[in-house]
């Protein structure tokens, strides 16, 4: 008896003191979360107003300090990582909390959020000359899909360029400074931190990358011969490519910009999902990027802003947006850092089950109002469009891999380089390689737009096996309940196993890239 209660005091001693401490590292935790939560609300609304022109001049520079302060605290890293939790949920929590006070120390740098900062701001104030005229980034971009006149587009496509001259050393120096840190703070490199962060491992994604432009190079090839004799031109140059992908001819007529979000509500509402009861606003003006959603509060607050483009390309983008507002407004985890720090591809991919929306049957005859023949014209010209568009962010994220190996090195003949073997035309010129946004402000970000589009199809054909093709309320609960509420807890192959039975794969994405069966 005596033994006994001597090794139960002993077993006390440690246990009770330990728990105790458990304790209080989870009520400091749970303390941070919260201040954390309201320094990103902050964060994300300065950043919006930036990025939305209504305060151009203001800087998450400060918030980004405080919110760095919350996470760099070493005696509270300390205890976190001593902490005795048994709680999965607990865990998990540590193991996002750590990872974001060492990426605090990388890209939450003082003078690289500066740098950066500095880079944005004359992105978003950038010019392009053409022929003295002077045009937003927008209007270029219309240009590439829209003018026949096909000089034009090519001055459109070179203009592309000056924004290097501008921003390209900056941009170099950006590099060179984010593997300079995670070489001080990780044990990786730069590039497989941020990929770790995301659920992702390098050699896995390029083996992706390989498998995709393997197996749709026969209908890669035969879009490249559609362009040529369609545009009737001897040789495909990299700007007939977006043209020729842009050009719906008469079904166009049923995008317009200007109904653009009211489709995106009835989309949604057809799924069940009602906007003027979600806490979401929109935003359509001129920006630097296609559009981006702001979770400033998740299931309270999130705001859109989308770019003026035209056509079709417009509502896909706005329904893309809407699919990132419902993760936002949607997200039940139990703590905020499991929200916040949802895997990455997995939330680019909730946006993709939007967009795709737009390119269902009945979505297309039913909200569009298109014949069964228009319906198709749109389907197979997405389809080839996508052929063309993964092509070209699997060319850009792979030169961004590569341009980390040494940021050095000749970048202007890199992107040629890797332009032209993905892209199967020859690009002579890579000198518009900073034209891609993403390089200076969202570093080793492009692969996840890859990786959201197998998500998206394998989302889509999961659905489709369990509920047919006509998708109403009760499909749009299943998407609720088994992706749209997800957060961090998960990484996006274990979210992709539970709920659709298998792991994340390219097969449906390639599948989708086929020609459809008559
Ligand atoms: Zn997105």
């Amino acid at each position: 008896m005596r033994a006994c209660t001597l090794l139960v005091a002993i077993i006390l001693s440690c246990v009770v003191p330990c728990l105790a401490g458990s304790r209080s590292v989870q009520k400091t935790l749970d303390q941070k979360e919260q201040q954390l939560e309201q320094l990103w609300a902050e964060y994300w609304r300065t950043q919006y107003a930036i990025d939305s022109g209504e305060q151009k001049d203001a800087s998450v520079q400060p918030v980004r300090a405080r919110i760095n302060a919350v996470l760099l605290d070493d005696k509270f890293l300390r205890d976190l990582r001593n902490a005795n939790f048994a709680d999965p949920v607990l865990k998990r929590r540590r193991e996002l909390f750590i990872s974001d006070a060492v990426d605090a120390r990388i890209n939450g740098d003082a003078d690289l959020v500066k740098l950066v900062e500095s880079i944005t701001k004359d992105e978003s104030e950038m010019r392009y000359e053409i022929d003295s005229r002077k045009l937003t980034r927008a209007e270029i971009n219309n240009i590439l899909g829209h003018e026949p006149n096909r000089e034009l587009r090519e001055k459109a496509w070179k203009a592309q360029g000056q924004i290097t001259a501008k921003t390209g050393k900056r941009i170099q120096q950006a590099m060179k400074m984010r593997l300079a840190l995670a070489r001080k703070y990780t044990a990786e490199p730069f590039t497989d931190f941020m990929l770790k962060r995301k659920g992702l491992e390098r050699k896995e994604l390029l083996n992706w990358f390989e498998e995709i432009r393997h197996e749709t190079q026969p209908e890669y090839e035969d879009l490249l011969r559609r362009i040529q004799s369609g545009l009737k031109v001897d040789k495909v140059t990299p700007w007939d490519l977006e043209y020729f992908g842009s050009n719906l001819g008469h079904s166009e007529k049923a995008f317009e910009a200007n109904k653009a979000w009211a489709q995106t509500q009835r989309i949604a509402l057809d799924l069940g999902f009602n906007f003027t009861k979600l806490p979401v606003t929109v935003k359509i003006t001129d920006i630097t990027f296609g559009g981006a959603t702001y979770p400033i509060l998740f299931g309270r607050e999130v705001r859109i802003l989308v770019n003026k483009y035209e056509g079709l390309r417009f509502t896909d983008t706005l329904l893309h947006e809407s699919g990132h507002a419902l993760h936002y407004s949607f997200c039940r985890e139990p703590s905020f850092l499991l929200c916040g720090d949802n895997p990455e591809p997995f939330d680019e991919g909730l946006g993709q089950v939007m967009a795709l929306m737009l390119y269902r049957d009945d979505v297309l005859t039913k909200d569009f109002g298109l014949s069964s023949a228009a319906a198709l014209e749109v389907q197979e010209t997405y389809r080839l469009k996508s052929l063309y568009d993964l092509r070209g962010t699997m060319a850009d994220s792979a030169f961004e891999f590569e341009a980390y190996e040494n940021p050095d090195q000749d970048l202007v003949k890199l992107y040629a380089n890797v332009q032209s073997r993905y892209l199967g035309v020859e690009v002579k010129d890579g000198s518009n390689w900073a034209y891609d946004p993403f390089y200076s402000s969202g570093p080793i970000y492009l692969q996840s737009y890859v990786v959201a589009e197998m998500v998206g199809r394998q989302i889509h054909a999961a659905t489709t096996k369990r509920f047919g093709a006509k998708w109403d309320a009760k499909t749009g609960e299943y998407l609720r309940n088994n992706f749209f509420t997800r957060g961090g807890f998960y990484s996006v192959d274990e979210i992709m196993r539970r709920s659709t039975g298998e792991s994340l794969t390219p097969r449906y994405l390639i599948q989708s890239l086929r020609p459809k069966p008559h």
